[in-house]
Order: C-alpha cells, then structure tokens, then sequence
C-alpha cells in the first residue's frame, strides 16, 4: 500500500474514532485568562504550575542574555556551544537537588532517551510503571534492553519482576515522580527500598515534582525526603513549574560524566539557547524564593479537590496540581469538555490512547497564578454540565 494511502487511512480512523487532534493558537503569553483560537477562556491546562512561564523578571533575565550570547547556541554542547550560562545553570541544578552534579539536555524526551541509551544495553532490564511518561517507555525501546513493566503504582509487582532477573545485569527502576496524567505520586519510598535491597538503580522523572511538592520545591524526593542515594538518577523538566524549557539529569559524577561521554541525545545535538539557560537560572531562584507560590497552589488544589467531592466525584487521592475528572467514554469527555470551552473555561478532553481505554477525562491542572474565585467558576460550571449518573453519590446539598 502507498504511504500517502496508509497515512489518509489511519487519519481517517482517527476521525472516526473520536481521536482526532489539533493544536489551538494563543495568542501572547501562558497565563490563566487567555486568548486562545479568537476566544477569551479561562485556562485550565498549562504546566505552568508556579506561573513563571511570563514572568517579567524572567523574561528580562533572556533579553539581558540575548544581548550578550545571541539567539542560537551553534553548536553541541561537546564543540562550542556550552556558555557560562550554561554552566551556571548546572551548577544550579546540581545544588538545588543535592546532588553532585548536573547535565543540561534540550528537552525531557531527550534526557528520558539518553539516561536509559547511557545505562543499559541489551542484556539489562528496566522496570517500568504501566503509566510512565511515553518518553521512557520509547526510551528503553531505545536502549534495546529488556522491558517490564508492573501494575500503577505497585511496588509488590516491582518486586516480583525484580526478582525474576538475572543479578549480574544491570537493573533500573524508573518511574513518573508524578503521573502526568492522574497526577497521582509514585510509592517512592517502597520502590526506593527495593532498589536497594536489590542492588538496582532508581530513576525518578519528576517533571510535575520539582518546584511544587515539598516546602522547598525540591520535588518528590523532598517530599518523601529520599536521600540521592536512594535515587541515583533525578531527571526534571525546566517546562514545567519552572517555565522555560529544556531539561537537566542530576547524579553523582559517575552518573555525569557517563551521560557526557555516551548519551546519544546529548552528543548529537545543538545546546539550548544561552538565554533559556540563563532564564531558567532566575526562575530557578524565584521558584525557590517565593514559597507563597508553592503555599496558594496547595490551597486551590484543597479547594478544587474538596469542590469535586462535594459533586459527588471521586477524589484520586493527587496531592498535585494535576487534577482528572475521570468520565469514562471519549465521548462524554470531549461533550464536557466542549461544554466548559462554550463558557469560556478551556480543560482537556484526554482520551485513549494517551490513557487506558474507558478512562477518557477532563485533566484540570492549576497553577500558582489562578484565583480562588477561577477554581469555584470551574466548580459551578462541572457541577450544572456533569450528568447526575456520572457520580459517586447524589450532590451534597
Ligand atoms: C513533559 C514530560 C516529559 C518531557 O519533557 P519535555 O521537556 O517537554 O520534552 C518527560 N516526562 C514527563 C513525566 C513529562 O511530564
């Protein structure tokens, strides 16, 4: 079959199936009340968790490197494109994370695709959570190594998919610190202490942790208070509660200076734009100043947490500010979803594949920046769309 049939075939399935996608467009900055697709909403979906996506101290920071080192980087990180500003940031990162040092890499995907590539070959195994991000399931298909993967969230399974592996390959586990889409958090703990019992590495991606769990920001392992040595390998997103873009890969300098050598999606690549490092060092320094964003957050994830069991909605147990409206078919989904869109209040519709079939959801995620009274609008507005079916239990009145 040609490829140009192939392709208008699936397309054409996607549409009848309800999985049909499109980006809309914003116009200006993230930020809650937007302009997106000519229509003013309400936003709430961004991953903008501390609002510092527009903040015009970070802003300023990248015009101020923008003068200094130009747009582009021009080359790898292992040719000439590493600045100072570059460097800093490391340093930065390592010290944030109590680590001994830092990696920079363009984007999440890539540092998930690299760590794995970097640790393990073909007769090693990872151990994967069901609903780890897709980067690092891709990743270990990268890495060729042998793949298992346990049941969300349980670390029994783990254990039994651990056992059963060969002691003298190397074995990681690797998980979501935070699950992107149940905003749910990974039993660090336990997945920590087997590792260890087994004398395996844990990896923990945590791009929904960092800046918002713990009261210093320092994420899941915070949070848990897991030390660095339970968790070897610390991948953070600087897209998310940071608000400029990129990644970073924390570790010993063992870890470092492996992914420096061997990492593919390290070496072969242009480095990120000087000013984003250079950004991201000031938002680095605000997320972890401005505790108040950390401590308003907290109090709009109670109120909306407390709101949708007040609707008779299951609560999911997320102390993140991700927080799923589980509705079942992607048809109801999108039907609300849409609903909300009419009122000017923008939540996604995320339906299968991205999650498991016959969980399609709204996905309502918060930021440091939105209002009380933005959280009880979107309240009110689930409340008069959600069918009465679709509850645990008759509304409180
Ligand atoms: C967003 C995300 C990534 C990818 O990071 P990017 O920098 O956006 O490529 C990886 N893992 C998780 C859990 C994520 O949520």
């Amino acid at each position: 079959m040609s490829i140009e049939r192939r392709l208008r075939e699936r397309i054409g399935a996607a549409h009848a199936a309800g999985r049909w996608r499109a980006p809309r467009t914003l116009e200006g900055a993230q930020s809650p009340e937007q302009v997106i697709d000519g229509r003013r909403v309400v936003a709430f979906c961004s991953n903008d968790y501390l609002g510092l996506a527009a903040d015009p101290r970070v802003a300023a920071a990248a015009r101020t490197a923008l003068e200094r080192y130009g747009v582009g980087a021009g080359a790898a990180h292992l040719v000439n494109g590493h600045t100072r500003a570059h460097a800093e940031l490391e340093e930065d990162l390592a010290e944030f994370t109590g680590r001994e040092r830092a990696l920079l890499f363009s984007t999440g995907y890539m540092a998930n695709l690299g760590v794995l590539q970097t640790l393990l070959g073909r007769h090693d195994t990872v151990l994967e959570d069901r609903l780890n991000h897709a980067s690092l399931l891709d990743a270990s298909r990268l890495a060729g190594c042998r793949t298992r993967r346990y049941r969300h969230g349980d670390a029994e399974h783990a254990a039994a998919l651990l056992e059963a592996t060969a002691v003298q390959h190397s074995r990681l586990i690797v998980t979501d610190g935070v699950f992107s889409m149940d905003g749910d958090p990974a039993p660090l703990p336990a997945l920590a202490a087997l590792a260890q019992r087994h004398g395996a590495w844990l990896m923990v991606d945590d791009a929904h942790g960092l800046g918002v769990l713990g009261d210093l920001g320092g994420g899941s392992c915070e949070h848990f208070r897991l030390s660095p040595s339970e968790v070897p390998v610390l991948m953070g997103t600087l897209g998310k509660a940071f608000g400029t873009a990129g990644a970073f890969v924390a570790g010993s300098r063992t870890l470092i200076e492996a992914l420096t050598q061997f990492s593919r999606t390290y070496i072969y690549t242009t480095a990120m734009p000087a000013a984003i490092a250079a950004a991201t060092r000031e938002s680095l320094a605000i997320a972890r100043r401005e505790s108040w964003r950390r401590d308003h957050l907290r109090s709009l994830i109670g109120r909306l947490r407390q709101g949708l069991m007040q609707l008779g909605l299951a609560d999911t147990g997320g102390i993140s500010p991700i927080q799923p409206v589980i509705l079942g078919t992607s048809g109801l989904a999108t039907a609300v979803a849409d609903a909300l869109l009419e009122q000017g209040l923008l939540v996604p519709a995320i339906r299968p594949p991205t999650v498991p079939e016959g969980s399609a959801r709204l996905r309502i995620t918060l930021s440091a920046v939105h209002t009380e009274a933005q959280v009880d609008r979107l309240l009110d507005a689930i409340d008069r769309l959600l069918p009465q079916d679709r509850r645990a239990h008759p509304a409180a009145c």
